[in-house]
């Protein structure tokens, strides 16, 4: 970076674990590349981030989380501890109260703020940002080839004469692709979308569309194509700097007896096991839980499996019957250690995009389960764009619906012994190459890290307004004339 000072990033995840992981991951990449990072979060969400970051440098501020708020339920300051889904838009409207506690600590901060890299859901900290003449840069957790698609859907609506939620459509400038209105979350899959979530993701959007660009936990080489798209056709640039949980401390070996043994004892015995995990936020019924199972039982195939506490009797019976081959935990695991381990060699998801990335970081394929958010759409990406996975359908023929065990079991079958499996496994081992060379010294990863570092470093010169970061890649340049539109939904 010859004489330039070393900026100072501030980062401010969203309060939520798949949103707050790979910003942790980020802030530990930054730090590692000699950049000074401070983490602001709430005293709720503070203890995990604290212990997670305890061998680096990087300061964690805690700033209160607002209390009071009518529809969010008190002490609760993270999106798992909602009740319901419902208590979203008053849980993530409320984070706008945090600006003017944000904004006294900025002020004293030292050395003084740089940049600001926020979640994508805290829009209004660009303004924040703007007050201190610092870039701002959004980070939402999802992939190029998601944001991409979803952004087409609002701008161009293809969707618009559809008749029904399962009527395919295509994008004008991806016509081999075909989408369904229910391969997108509910409210943004209607045709004229209203009410307070997609009010609240417009007003994000507007707010990311002016913003200096976007953070991505993707790598240049998995999604060329849909990062290119973006920054001619949409921007602001998108950097791909991923995949972010590369940046994991030194691994340390499993800690967990239960599980660490299985897959020691699998390993041995030379069966592989298929990882069975759905994430932290989809909710699945005790009658789907009990359709996997049963799947899972008629498979024959090992399996380590994930869950939610949930006290089901049904479970207790299951794990009785399916012993010697495979075992459910309960509660919280160290997945990427898991999704490492050498006995592992697929991995039943839910295709959250944090998932997505340690699978592939692991070299390990997937069968895509897809249950919200924009899971469906990573579900698509993986099977029939990039070859990494295959994909569970649900019985009705649409992508949502219930799943039956047959097609568990069948599905389970192909990924871990049939041909389709042998395809998509030797994709995920080239994958894993390519993520790994990404985050090397050289790599793109890496290259657009320490770009982003020294434009910021450079502010004064390369930072002159909204939307450009003047940053130029291999592959990845920045079009200064790109359509910085405003979302619609
Ligand atoms: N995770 C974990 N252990 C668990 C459950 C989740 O380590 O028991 C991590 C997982 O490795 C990933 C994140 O939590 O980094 C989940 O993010 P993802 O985007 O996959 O799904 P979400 O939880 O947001 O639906």
């Amino acid at each position: 970076m010859g004489s330039l000072t070393s900026p100072h990033f501030v980062i401010f995840p969203f309060m939520s674990q798949g949103h707050t992981i790979p910003v942790l991951y980020l802030s530990r990449l930054l730090h590692s590349r000699s950049a000074a990072v401070t983490i602001f979060t709430t005293p709720g969400n503070s203890p995990p981030i604290r212990a997670f970051l305890q061998d680096t440098d990087v300061s964690v501020i805690e700033l209160p989380f607002p209390q009071n708020v009518e529809g969010v339920p008190p002490g609760v300051e993270n999106t798992h501890k909602l009740p319901s889904m419902a208590s979203f838009p008053p849980f993530v409207e409320s984070t706008k109260l945090m600006q003017k506690s944000f904004e006294q600590v900025l002020e004293s901060l030292s050395p003084p703020v740089s940049c600001v890299i926020s979640d994508g859901f805290l829009g209004w900290t660009l303004n924040t940002a703007k007050k201190f003449g610092v870039p701002r840069f959004a980070f939402y957790g999802m992939g190029n080839f998601s944001f991409t698609m979803h952004s087409i859907l609002s701008r161009e609506r293809p969707h618009a004469s559809t008749k029904s939620l399962d009527e395919p459509f295509s994008m004008s400038d991806f016509p081999e692709l075909k989408f369904t209105r229910n391969d997108f979350e509910s409210p943004y899959n209607d045709i004229e979308p209203s009410g307070p979530l997609v009010e609240f993701m417009v007003e994000q959007l507007a707010a990311t569309a002016i913003s200096d660009g976007i953070i991505v936990n993707s790598f240049y080489e998995l999604e060329q194509r849909y990062a290119d798209y973006w920054n001619n056709k949409f921007g602001p640039k998108a950097l791909c700097v991923g995949p972010l949980c590369m940046a994991a401390p030194p691994s340390q070996a499993l800690d967990n007896p239960i599980y660490t043994e299985f897959l020691d004892r699998k390993l041995a015995e030379g069966e592989p096991v298929l990882y069975v995990a759905f994430g932290s936020q989809a909710e699945v019924s005790a009658e789907q839980l009990q359709e996997i199972a049963e799947g899972l039982e008629q498979s024959q195939v090992s399996f380590l499996w994930t869950l939610k506490p949930n006290g089901s009797e049904f479970l207790q019976k299951f794990e009785e019957r399916v012993k010697s081959r495979g075992i459910v935990v309960k509660g919280w695991v160290d997945q990427q250690q898991i999704l490492r381990h050498d006995g592992v060699k697929g991995f039943l998801s839910h295709c959250g995009w944090n998932s997505v990335m340690e699978s592939i970081s692991a070299g390990v394929p997937i069968l895509a389960m897809p249950f919200i958010a924009e899971q469906h759409i990573n579900a698509r990406f993986l099977a029939e764009v990039a070859g990494l996975g295959l994909r569970i359908m649900p019985r009705s023929g649409s992508v949502r619906g219930f799943v039956a065990a047959e097609e568990v079991e069948r599905k389970v079958r192909e990924l871990m012994g049939g041909e389709k499996g042998a395809e998509v496994r030797k994709k995920a081992a080239e994958y894993r190459d390519a993520a790994s060379n990404a985050l090397k010294e050289g790599g793109s990863s890496i290259r657009t890290l320490d770009m982003l570092i020294e434009d910021v470093a450079r502010k004064g010169q390369t930072f002159s307004g909204g939307g450009s970061a003047g940053c130029c890649l291999d592959g990845q340049d920045f079009d200064s004339d790109h359509k910085n539109q405003r979302p619609q939904f």
